[in-house]
């Protein structure tokens, strides 16, 4: 017998398409039987696509109350926290029966937090192409650290939204920053499986096939397609959510966030980490995760300047300049990664790289 069991948690409904995002909607079974909805948003223009959804709901007579996230660029702890109560209190007051989460990236990490804490379902409508989060099954590690050392939240792992409706009417009119960080978030999965299969090798981590190849298969999407993508035209947006899409759904054949984070991303939550600690504004998600695939190629010994020239022809910064963060964090950045997540092997714990070797990495791969 083989004493192992193998688990595959997916989306139920999946729609990518141009204007979709009205019959579609109307289409999804569970909101034609619940009367109460929650959508969250992000601060700025996904407030008015949450007023969209929100009329399309009131027309399929659901009552639908909406929060939006702050702006406020202060303590990460406080912001997250606050976030997350206030949307449980909406809902529990309110007896709401699902989540909609109407936002680009973040966000989700708080849709997927308040969706597990009510034991509620969520449905995923991206409004930009910038992140995974927007299919996987997991909150983002940074911001779980925060939200479940002072709210009892079991794991990272959740379920994955019951839909995800992608409309690249909607995704395309975002700023092309956004999408670009979204490629960024692909290109990283090529460590993500490097480092994955590190572990396997040196501590006999599970290692899923499947999941591994269908990551790869978004990083190799993004590379054989990026003179396109640099474009920014709706089918750029098509490609790129597709990707993202697909790679965050093979995060569901796994009960970890293996097949999407490694090396690459821890580095990019030390950089986060870094900027709340000394007060500077930290890039995009993807952007970070980009430099840090570069530099992270590097260090496995891989072709680093294919990644570069990648991320370069699709218009994502490879270099501190780019990315708007000052030499100093970036190495600083590089010396800490290991510490920041320790139970995750990855090539960070093979070395001990200190501040001088830090800046000489960063040098030779022409970060700085
Ligand atoms: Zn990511």
């Amino acid at each position: 017998m083989i004493n192992d069991h193998y688990e595959v948690e997916t989306p139920q409904y999946v729609v990518l398409g141009s204007n979709i995002l009205e019959e579609k909607l109307k289409e999804i079974n569970i909101l034609k039987r619940i009367k109460v909805a929650l959508i969250v948003t992000g601060p700025t223009k996904t407030r008015e696509y949450g007023e969209i959804v929100k009329n399309i709901l009131t027309d399929m007579n659901i009552k639908v109350f909406t929060y939006s996230l702050s702006n406020a660029f202060d303590k990460m702890q406080d912001k997250y926290i606050n976030e997350v109560k206030s949307i449980l209190n909406i809902a529990f007051q309110n007896n709401a029966r699902i989540i909609l989460g109407v936002a680009g990236g973040k966000v989700f990490d708080i849709v997927k937090a308040c969706s597990e804490l009510l034991s509620v379902p969520y449905i995923s409508i991206p409004t930009a192409a910038s992140h995974d989060g927007i299919s996987s099954p997991i909150i983002s590690y940074p911001i779980f650290e925060v939200i479940s050392n002072k709210i009892p939240l079991k794991s990272s792992r959740v379920r994955p939204p019951i839909a995800i409706l992608a409309d690249t009417a909607i995704a395309s009119k975002s700023d092309r920053r956004l999408l670009y960080a979204g490629c960024g978030d692909l290109i990283a999965k090529f460590t993500a499986i490097l480092d994955w299969k590190l572990a396997h090798k040196r501590l006999k981590e599970k290692f899923n096939e499947y999941a591994a190849a269908m990551s790869m298969l978004g990083f190799k999407i993004i590379k054989n397609r990026r003179k396109i993508i640099n474009l920014a035209t709706e089918k750029s947006y098509r490609i790129v959510l597709k990707a993202l899409i697909a790679v965050g759904v093979a995060a569901g054949f796994v009960s970890s966030s293996r097949p999407l984070s490694g090396s690459e991303h821890i580095f990019s939550h030390t950089l986060e980490m870094l900027s709340y600690k000394y007060g500077f504004r930290p890039a995009l998600h993807g952007e970070q995760c980009g430099i840090g695939t570069i530099i992270m190629a590097y260090l496995h010994g891989k072709n680093w300047r294919l990644i570069k020239n990648i991320l370069k022809e699709i218009g994502t910064p490879t270099n501190a300049n780019e990315l708007g963060i000052e030499e100093k964090y970036l190495i600083e950045a590089l010396v800490t990664s290991r510490r920041i997540r320790p139970t995750r092997y990855t090539i960070l714990n093979e070395r001990n790289i200190s501040y001088e070797e830090a800046r000489k990495i960063l040098y030779e791969v022409e970060v700085i």
